[in-house]
């Protein structure tokens, strides 16, 4: 068979912090891949996403994409793209809507997480996705990935899985100690930005999360999201009360 002959034209780069892998076809820079809930997704300038079973599968598409014109050059509109990220992003993937269910599970993955001195470094991704951290009980800061369904436990026995947090990290019997002189999450708020630990407070912007996303007022949207999910001392009671919101928004 002489297509088994040709040559691959793209090559999958390592990983970058946005976990994101980049693309080469024919060793110009073409774009992207990342996996998101068990499937490859192309990023092409100017094209719209595409889903594949396998980085191979979604690499080839890239390459098609090229090859049907789109731009070769990602710099064109990398910055473009940059600049329109919103702040939120930082509490909240762009890849999960801000729904009121997603903002929930944000919420209380952002409370758990600073109990467990882990600073967040990206949005929050799902629970199967990589979360770029940082680790706060060890003096070398260590940054990577973790996932939130290996952190937040099993059956709600909130007992993170493995114990072990990174190499180089302080040893396990250490962790409570640490993480109980590091760690002192606070019953109500006193920040400026008036983050909400009671189910009213939550129940209010919930509904304004939902009249931005449809009215798409971006700068009001990160305005609430900061607010939900936004770094708080009261964390834990933010994300009981934006639980207990959504109960009583049920009955
Ligand atoms: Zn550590
Ligand atoms: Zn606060």
């Amino acid at each position: 068979m002489s297509q088994t002959n040709t040559p691959q034209r793209y090559r999958i780069g390592e990983r970058d912090t946005n976990d994101r892998y980049p693309v080469d076809v024919d060793g110009a820079p073409a774009g992207h891949i990342y996996r998101w809930h068990k499937v490859w997704r192309t990023v092409v300038p100017g094209q719209e996403e595409t889903r594949h079973p396998s980085a191979e599968s979604a690499a080839e598409e890239v390459t098609k994409l090229v090859d049907a014109g789109a731009l070769t050059d990602p710099s064109a509109s990398g910055p473009a793209e940059a600049s329109q990220t919103p702040d939120h992003a930082l509490l909240l993937d762009l890849r999960l809507q801000p729904t009121a269910g997603n903002i929930r599970s944000a919420a209380i993955a952002h409370a758990r997480i600073a109990e467990l001195a882990w600073q967040p470094l990206a949005g929050y991704p799902g629970a199967d996705n990589h979360w770029r951290m940082r680790c706060l009980i060890c003096p070398p800061r260590w940054e990577g990935d973790r996932y939130w369904s290996h952190l937040r436990g099993r059956n709600n026995d909130r007992i993170p899985r493995p114990r072990y947090r990174h190499e180089g990290c302080i040893p396990v019997p250490e962790h409570a100690g640490k993480l109980a002189l590091l760690v002192k999450p606070a019953p109500s708020c006193f920040c400026p930005a008036a983050h909400p630990t009671t189910a009213d407070a939550a129940a209010v912007l919930l509904k304004s999360v939902a009249r931005a996303r449809r009215v798409r007022d971006t700068e009001a949207l990160t305005g609430h999201l900061t607010r939900l999910l936004g770094p708080c001392p009261a964390a834990t009671a933010r994300a009981a009360a934006i639980e207990a919101a959504l109960e009583a928004a049920k009955s």
